[in-house]
């Protein structure tokens, strides 16, 4: 029998979430936040800054030729994002379609874009497209050290602490 997507291996995945920072000046950072816990995904690392032109422009790498591109990064210098790393089964594709189509005309209500936006220039939230590009993502926006690796309680690996 193959156990195909229910193998272990999805486990461990990791993500980057940003909230950008219209998202961070509407206050919905809780209410981002709130979204991956209550939907089972664990948080390995949270920061807020103001991001540096130089880090947005590689984490934007890709659309420098888009017409856009200018100011895509006016917007997200425009104040401070909080950046985090989620992990858990699958989660680069289930947290794109938590955040939802990148135009939120056209995202689906129930997402997050769906649910707190209105215009493609101010989607409140990024996330990781793919699992090379989260890789990519978190280890330029995170150092090791900054990542936390932690247990539940309810595991009996940790039973006896
Ligand atoms: P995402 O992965 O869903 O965030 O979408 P992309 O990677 O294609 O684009 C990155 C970000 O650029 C989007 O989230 C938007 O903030 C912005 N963006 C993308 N397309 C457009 C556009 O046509 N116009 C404007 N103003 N911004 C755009
Ligand atoms: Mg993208």
């Amino acid at each position: 029998r193959s156990y195909g997507t229910e193998g272990a291996g999805g486990l461990s995945e990791r993500t980057l979430i940003a909230v950008k920072p219209d998202g961070v000046q509407r206050r919905l950072v809780g209410q981002i936040i709130q979204r991956f816990e209550k939907r089972g995904f664990k948080l390995v690392g949270l920061k807020m800054l103001k991001a540096p032109e130089e880090l947005l422009s590689q984490h934007y790498h890709d659309l420098s030729k888009k017409p856009f591109y200018p100011s895509l990064l006016r917007y997200m210098g425009s104040g401070p994002l909080v950046v985090m790393v989620w992990e858990g089964y699958n989660v680069v594709s289930t947290s794109r379609k938590m955040v939802g189509d990148t135009n939120p005309a056209e995202a689906p209500p129930g997402s997050i874009r769906g649910d707190f936006s209105i215009h493609i220039s101010r989607n409140v939230v990024h996330a990781s497209d793919s699992l090379d590009g989260a890789q990519r993502e978190i280890q330029l926006w995170f150092n090791c050290k900054e990542l936390t690796d932690w247990d539940c309680h309810d595991q009996s690996s940790t039973f006896h602490l």
